[in-house]
Formats: C-alpha cells, sequence, structure tokens
C-alpha cells in the first residue's frame, strides 16, 4: 500500500488544480519558505478527515479554501482527493486503487466521497484505521511531534502501538457497543 496520487484545487495557496503523482519509494518536496509545503502535507491530513482548524494552521476550518491574492479572486471551494495504491489488499476492500476525497463550501456544505461515491467521515476513518494513515496515525508526523511521543504519558504513547499491533478497530468497536 502506498501514495500514488495527490490532487488538490483551492485548497489554501493551491487555488488551480494540483496533480502529485508519488511513485514507490521516497518523495521530497523541496521549495522557498513559504510555496507550499506545509500546505501539502495539511491537505493529506485534511482529506484524511481532521477536525481541528488548528492543527491545519488556521483560526476557522474556512481558512482552508484558497482566500485571493492581490491579483486572483478568492474561491468558494476547496478540494482535495488522495489515491492510494491497494493491490496488496491492505485496505480490506475490494478496490486495487482506493481515492478518497474532501470538499468544504464557504457556504460551510461539506462532504466526503469514497471512489467517487459520497460517504460519512466515519467511513474514511474506519477504512484507514490500524493502517498508520489516519489523521493521527504514525505515517503523519509533524514537526515536534517526536518530542511529544517521547514525553508523552505512557497511556498516550500505548495508542502509537496499539495502531501498528492493528487492535485499534476492536477497540473502538467495543466503545461503541458499550456506549450503546
Ligand atoms: P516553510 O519553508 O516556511 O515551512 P512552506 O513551504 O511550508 O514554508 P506553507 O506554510 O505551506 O509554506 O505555505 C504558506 C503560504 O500559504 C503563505 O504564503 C500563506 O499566505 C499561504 N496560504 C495559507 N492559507 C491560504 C489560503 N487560505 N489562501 C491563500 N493562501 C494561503
Ligand atoms: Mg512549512
Amino acid at each position: 500500500m502506498y501514495l500514488k496520487k495527490l490532487e488538490i484545487k483551492g485548497f489554501k495557496s493551491f487555488a488551480d488544480k494540483v496533480e502529485l503523482d508519488f511513485t514507490k519509494g521516497i518523495t521530497a518536496i523541496v521549495g522557498p519558505n513559504g510555496s507550499g509545503k506545509s500546505n501539502i502535507s495539511d491537505s493529506i491530513r485534511w482529506v484524511l478527515g481532521e477536525q481541528s482548524a488548528k492543527t491545519l494552521r488556521g483560526a476557522k476550518m474556512e481558512d482552508v479554501i484558497f482566500a485571493g491574492t492581490e491579483s486572483r479572486k478568492a474561491l468558494g471551494c476547496a478540494e482535495v482527493a488522495l489515491t492510494i495504491d491497494n493491490s496488496c489488499n491492505t485496505i480490506p476492500l475490494d478496490y486495487s486503487e482506493i481515492t478518497i476525497a474532501r470538499r468544504l463550501y464557504r457556504s460551510g456544505e461539506s462532504e466526503y466521497l469514497l471512489n467517487g461515491t459520497p460517504c460519512r467521515l466515519k467511513d474514511i476513518v474506519e477504512i484507514f484505521m490500524d493502517t498508520g494513515i489516519g489523521k493521527d496515525g504514525y505515517s503523519l508526523i509533524g514537526q515536534g511531534r517526536i518530542d511529544e511521543i517521547l514525553s508523552t504519558r505512557s497511556e498516550d504513547r500505548r495508542n502509537l502501538f496499539e495502531e501498528a499491533a492493528g487492535i485499534v478497530k476492536y477497540k473502538t468497536r467495543k466503545q461503541e457497543a458499550e456506549r450503546k
């Protein structure tokens, strides 16, 4: 399973549609300060369901929509689509490629899509549970996160190991069942 493609349109500094094709192996994104490197990782976090504007370095969720520049009008919608290669069926869905997408309009309306079909945020979260890919998964390590992992409470560190061990979904289901 690996990241295959990222499409960004109207998200933060990316007004025009940008398509990033990743191949197997390591991809490094380089560029001057303020060129949008962190906005790319924010877009991945966002499409995976991030709900905290602060984590995305904004004050409110609307801040992810292209706000315009001196020469260009603001846009009304942000859209990100992430395609993951699933040819080895790590994600137990009958697709060799999985594309998840998220859209947000200035009106506040938003939607998630799974291979083009509208779905709930919950579906996206469940798909990536125990894969390490989720918005809080260990495949996204932000600045300062290493220190946080090393210094955090042992119960919090345990979450990381539980994700790697693949038991988060059972724990979540148990908690859900207990709430009912
Ligand atoms: P550094 O090397 O300093 O970490 P970076 O390449 O990570 O830089 P980013 O933080 O990704 O840069 O990009 C910052 C730029 O994105 C700023 O110029 C900011 O104005 C722009 N930006 C952020 N949100 C929006 C938005 N909603 N609309 C337009 N531009 C935005
Ligand atoms: Mg940065």
